[in-house]
């Protein structure tokens, strides 16, 4: 499935495509069942009839569109881009884009639904990605692919429709060509994609903001447990925009890292692998999902996981770890300081008014620490666990907006 990076040679090569799309496909449905299982439960906690459970699995609209590009040594190349949009009972679709050979856009967009009313901000879930390897292409392709993914997309996203945002693979400058090709269409519209930079109407703190959040949800757990940052070891597994971040303003707090980027200057190099097993009192995945599992989870060391990427602790995982007595801090709400944000510059945006840094990163800390109080009422209201807790808020209150919006026969 990884083989979307087709040269059109010829018409053997197109069916040779076809038919790997079809397998890409059986593994995008295989791949949404992580958090589909997760919403059962809550579904079933909160007493949702069937009708509704329903309507909240499927996707509002799935869109899939070739992507054709004139590479730099003028052959042509064929990237799959998608956009999926699953709800958008709470507002405008929500979420961001990933350019990454191995996609979960399906279930990805799923989860962005539940985080985005878990944050209680005005908006529904989405996710996008185009199938690709970034880092195999130059900067003028990139450029070249995003303008035609957002040719082929711009009539389907929009300030009150469905706002992306950048994840793996993407960032700053990747939301610069999506805004200028779409304003090429609709007119200059800043606030069709958020973390722009800067220059562009892109909010200050916007770039930290998921690894400041990382750090905002783990001292409210912390508190909690009468803890402190200053007196806990960490592991961090990444260091993109998340993970770095995260590394940096926990260290600041006085948090020892003691496990996290590679060729860190005296430092031990240790295998990838084993970072996740490294002792330590907090672990912090920030890449891939599905990193914790069965073959890993019974030798992990940590008595607290802070889910700073999406969905990194597989099912079967989160059943060790529960029973090892592991506190985990689910994805949905530990990684929404992003998205928060994305909301934050939305909202300056259309005031037409920029928030210095301070009130971006103060409003930041009020809504996670909201956050974690209304998911702690949810795990005592249900007598369940953080990630129960989380999905049961997030599901509650799209399913109610749902039932207040009606069934628009
Ligand atoms: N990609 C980020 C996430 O997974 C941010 C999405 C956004 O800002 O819309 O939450």
């Amino acid at each position: 499935y990884d083989l979307r990076n087709l040269t059109l040679l010829s018409h053997g090569s197109l069916i040779l495509a076809w038919t790997f799309l079809r397998v890409n496909q059986r593994k995008l449905d295989l791949v949404s069942w992580p958090p589909t299982g997760i919403f059962k439960l809550a579904a079933k906690l909160l007493g949702l009839d069937s009708k509704l459970e329903k309507s909240l699995l499927i996707p509002f609209r799935e869109i899939k569109v070739e992507c054709t590009i004139p590479k730099d040594d003028g052959t042509l190349a064929s990237f799959v881009g998608f956009r999926v949009q699953h709800d958008n009972a709470r507002g405008p679709m929500k979420g961001g884009i990933r350019y990454h050979p191995r996609d979960e856009v399906n279930a990805l967009a799923q989860l962005m639904t539940w985080k985005t009313a878990v944050a209680n901000i005005p908006y529904g879930g989405a996710k996008g990605g185009i199938g690709c390897n970034p880092g195999e292409l130059s900067v003028s392709e990139l450029e070249r692919l995003t303008r035609v993914f957002t040719q082929k997309i711009h009539d389907l996203i929009g300030i009150h429709t469905d706002v992306p945002a950048p994840d793996m693979g993407t960032g700053p400058q990747t939301m610069a060509w999506i805004l200028d090709e779409y304003s090429k269409f609709h007119g200059y519209s800043p606030a069709v994609v958020t973390g722009k930079p800067i220059d562009l109407g892109g909010s200050l703190g916007r770039d930290a903001a998921t690894g400041r959040g990382v750090l905002f949800a783990t001292e409210a757990l912390l508190n909690e447990h009468g803890k402190t940052i200053s007196d806990q070891r960490f592991v961090i597994q990444g260091f993109g925009n998340v993970g770095a971040w995260a590394a940096q303003l926990i260290s600041e707090q006085g948090g020892k890292i003691v496990a996290g980027v590679k060729g860190f200057h005296g430092g031990d190099p240790i295998d990838p692998k084993s970072i996740l097993v490294e002792d330590c009192d907090i672990l912090i995945p920030a890449a891939l999902g599905g990193v914790i599992n069965r073959e890993n989870a019974d030798d992990i060391k940590a008595k607290f996981i802070i889910e700073a990427a999406n969905h990194p602790t597989d099912p079967e995982a989160d059943e060790i770890l529960s029973k090892k007595g592991v506190v985990i801090l689910p994805d949905i709400y530990a990684n929404s300081g992003g998205v928060t944000v994305s909301y934050f510059e939305w909202v300056q945006n259309i005031q037409g008014f920029m928030w210095d840094e301070e009130k971006v990163n103060n409003e930041l800390k009020n809504y996670m620490n909201r956050g974690f109080k209304d998911v702690k009422e949810m795990c005592r209201t249900h007598d369940c666990d953080l990630r129960m807790g989380a999905f049961t808020l997030g599901v509650n209150r799209v399913a109610r907006a749902t039932v207040l919006r009606g069934w628009g026969a």
